[in-house]
């Protein structure tokens, strides 16, 4: 009991500390005005997904969209507008343009599959029968050697329907808020389960080209497999390779999973199952080529004008949709954002830079590799099969490397949960930045975002910077339907955003960024793990 009481007047002190945080609540309220009642946030997702379309890293829909970007921030007044090109070559670009499968036989039936990235199109409609072939290992390959000539090879297992268990369309309520503030505290890691996943993704990693080049050897005229969710939907990323000099495959395509099935249970009753496969992709250079993050900046003007406040979320989407929600929706509104800062006069005493990342599905890459540019990085490893793995299965990750920059990061904010309202930020486990953000979102506390938790939350860019131990943070979103219906589906299209939703998430960011810039230290860093 009395620990308990100790440990509640130690909070209320470190509270007390940071109760000074000022804002300037004039500079609020400019921002709110125009992010709630002047607001560009959908005309920019508008054209950047409608105009301009999915953006895959490397496609011409993507240079489009880095250009158009230059040109709004350019228009704007912004300085430093520019493109950088990744370090290393990403790959090759990959673009399609239609898609079908039909069953000729037994009947007639539309079929709706869609390609996945970077495999190959048809060169036009080819015939054929369907062959059901669970390829997982090299012992299922010699399995199906001599037999997949002229097959549209139908690759895994019937999955059976699952009624859906939740909700599709969601948003917190102060009950799930409450429980999102909760931190789980983390049970010891099973002795191997590391070792276990870095052979599962290696033995994956060397199974997929191998599987590319048998079904190309064995002349199979395409492959098809089940989209990862059900009700129509086709949830479909990439296959093939975008490396140059690589065996991209057949013509690879997912297909909506009730579809996929009643073609399964043909061939389970021994029914010849003719299909006429269309596929019109390609690839958009013959080598590997960098890819570009978009970068402008509203000039500090203060004594701390050569320190830097990033905003940024990723502009290249999956090809499926048109990337409204993953992530055209947080590339709006990090654009609105520094609109709105622009059009209320900010001057800012800090830089404040915006940054719109590519080949962020493909594993945070235009994050990582600015970040590895301008403020640091841990030491690759030597032996090249650690290099090979994701920085998070390598065994040991190095020394850290801190770049010229490092100093002079205050904060990194972004953006990329769908187009659902902001209800609070993700503080990674920083006690410290908890009762800063806890001030700052009081004058969003209005329009719905109260919570700061020390949960931490992954998988998008901020963890670029988090993992070098800069202050780099997510908000916490309302869901909507984004992971239920429309994360890397054919469904990531406009109507599954919502405009006041965005306007707000719009006003917060630019006023982050604002208190970010003004505030007089830099947001404080917690101390870096070790490994
Ligand atoms: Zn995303």
């Amino acid at each position: 009991m009395k620990r308990v009481l100790l440990a509640a007047a130690a909070v209320v002190l470190v509270g007390g500390l940071h109760a000074e945080e000022r804002i300037d609540l004039s500079m609020t309220s400019r921002i709110r005005a125009e992010a709630f009642n002047r607001s560009q946030v959908m005309p920019l997702l508008t054209h950047l997904t409608e105009e301009i379309g999915p953006r895959l890293t490397n496609s011409p829909a993507m240079a489009q969209a880095n250009a158009w970007t230059r040109s709004k921030f350019d228009e704007w007044g912004l300085a430093n507008v520019h493109d950088e090109a990744m370090a290393e070559p990403f790959g090759r670009g990959w673009e399609f343009r239609s898609a079908s499968v039909e069953m000729l036989s037994p009947r007639a039936f539309p079929l709706h599959a869609l390609p996945k990235a970077w495999t190959p199109g048809t060169s036009g409609p080819v015939e054929g029968e369907a062959i059901a072939a669970k390829l997982e290992s090299k012992a299922d390959l010699e399995k199906f050697r001599g037999k997949l000539k002229g097959k549209v090879v139908f690759i895994g297992e019937a999955r059976a329907y699952k009624p859906g268990e939740k909700p599709d369309w969601k948003r917190e309520t102060d009950e799930t808020l409450a429980e999102m503030k909760a931190l789980t505290v983390p049970a010891d890691e099973k002795p191997g389960a590391r070792d276990e996943a870095r052979e599962r993704r290696r033995q994956r990693m060397e199974f997929a080209p191998l599987l590319n080049k048998f079904l190309v050897d064995e002349g199979a005229l395409a492959s098809v497999s089940a989209s990862g969710w059900d009700n129509g939907i086709i949830l479909v990323s990439g296959g093939g390779s975008r490396k140059a000099g690589e065996s991209v495959g057949v013509p690879s395509l997912a297909m909506a999973a009730e579809h996929f099935n009643m073609v399964m249970r043909a061939l389970d009753r021994k029914q010849a199952v003719r299909l006429r496969v269309n596929v019109d992709a390609d690839f958009t250079s013959d080598a590997d080529q960098p890819a570009y993050n978009t970068i402008a900046e509203i000039p500090g003007t203060g004594p701390h004008r050569n320190e830097i406040v990033m905003l940024g979320a990723h502009m290249d989407s999956w090809h499926a949709g048109t990337g409204a929600a993953d992530n055209g929706a947080g590339v709006a509104v990090m654009m609105e954002a520094m609109r709105i800062l622009k059009a209320v006069g900010a001057k800012p005493d800090r830089t404040i830079r915006v940054a719109l990342w590519t080949g962020e599905e493909q594993g945070l890459l235009g994050s990582a590799d600015y970040v590895s540019r301008h403020f640091g990085k841990f030491a690759e490893p030597t032996d090249p099969k650690e290099k090979e793995l994701p920085a998070f299965l390598r065994k040991a990750r190095g020394k850290l490397e801190p770049g010229r920059d490092y100093n002079k990061l205050a904060a990194y904010f972004n953006l990329d949960n769908g187009g659902g309202k902001i209800r609070g930020v993700y503080a990674q486990e920083n006690m410290e930045v908890a009762p800063i953000f806890e001030s700052w979102l009081k004058p969003f506390n209005d329009v719905g975002a109260t919570i700061v938790t020390q949960r931490n939350t992954g998988s998008t860019d901020h963890i670029s910077f988090d993992r070098i131990g800069l202050p780099g943070f997510q908000f916490v979103q309302d869901g909507l339907d984004y992971f239920t219906n429309v994360h890397h589906s054919d469904l990531d299209v406009l109507d599954h955003v919502v405009a006041e939703d965005l306007k707000q998430a719009s006003a917060i960011v630019a006023s982050f960024a604002y208190n970010a810039a003004m505030r007089p230290e830099k947001l404080p860093r917690k101390p870096l793990a070790e490994d």
